[in-house]
């Protein structure tokens, strides 16, 4: 989507602090962490949210959390916390759907 923050990123046309990539898949720290680690997985093609996700396109949600495990394993990561933010009265700021990987202090629960 030409005018996605997040595709825009994925294409590298804004720069970030790339964690991982693959055909599918990009993930990337924050820019504004919640917890000492704080990176974004995201799928490379448009989806507005999870709200959007059909049996059409969760194949590369699906890829998207084998790519959550694999790199929390690789930075070491032993506890986490994955969130998706749906909708402005979750939370979301950015129309292209993204999983939170936060991990490194205690959390709480219910989230706010
Ligand atoms: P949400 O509010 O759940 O939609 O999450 C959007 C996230 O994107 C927020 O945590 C922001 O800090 C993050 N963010 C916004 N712009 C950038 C950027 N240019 N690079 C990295 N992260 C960003
Ligand atoms: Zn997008």
């Amino acid at each position: 989507m030409s005018d996605c923050l997040f595709c825009k990123i994925a294409a590298g046309d804004i720069p970030s602090k790339k964690v991982y990539e693959d055909e599918q898949v990009y993930a990337f720290y924050d820019i504004d962490p919640q917890a000492p680690t704080h990176f974004l997985v995201i799928p490379k093609v448009h989806i507005t949210s999870c709200g959007e996700i059909t049996a059409v396109n969760s194949a590369v949600v699906a890829h998207c959390f084998e790519v959550i495990s694999r790199v929390a394993r690789e930075l070491g990561m032993e506890s986490f916390r994955v969130v998706s933010n749906c909708g402005a009265q979750a939370g979301q700021t950015v129309g292209h759907l993204h999983f939170h990987v936060l991990s490194g202090r205690d959390m709480t629960w219910p989230p706010g």
